[in-house]
């Protein structure tokens, strides 16, 4: 069975931190506060519910979770 992944559209991220806050094991705020990297695009099981938590607070909504 394929893997859920979690992708983050950078053209439209504000950088909010938003999901950061929520998901720090998925989502991370560069030193600069610049950038936001997807830690784990590649879901384990036990993350999905709280992706698609910070996928429901992106004030863009530039965060894609799918799920198999
Ligand atoms: S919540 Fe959305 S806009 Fe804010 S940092 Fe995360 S992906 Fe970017």
């Amino acid at each position: 069975m394929a893997d859920a992944t979690v992708e983050v559209n950078h053209d439209v991220c504000i950088v909010s931190g938003m999901c950061a806050s929520l998901a720090p094991e998925i989502f991370d705020i560069d030193d600069d506060g610049l950038k936001l990297e997807v830690l784990k695009p590649t879901l384990p099981p036990e993350l999905v519910d709280k992706a698609r938590g910070a996928e429901a607070c992106c004030p863009v909504e530039a965060i894609k979770v799918t799920t198999p």
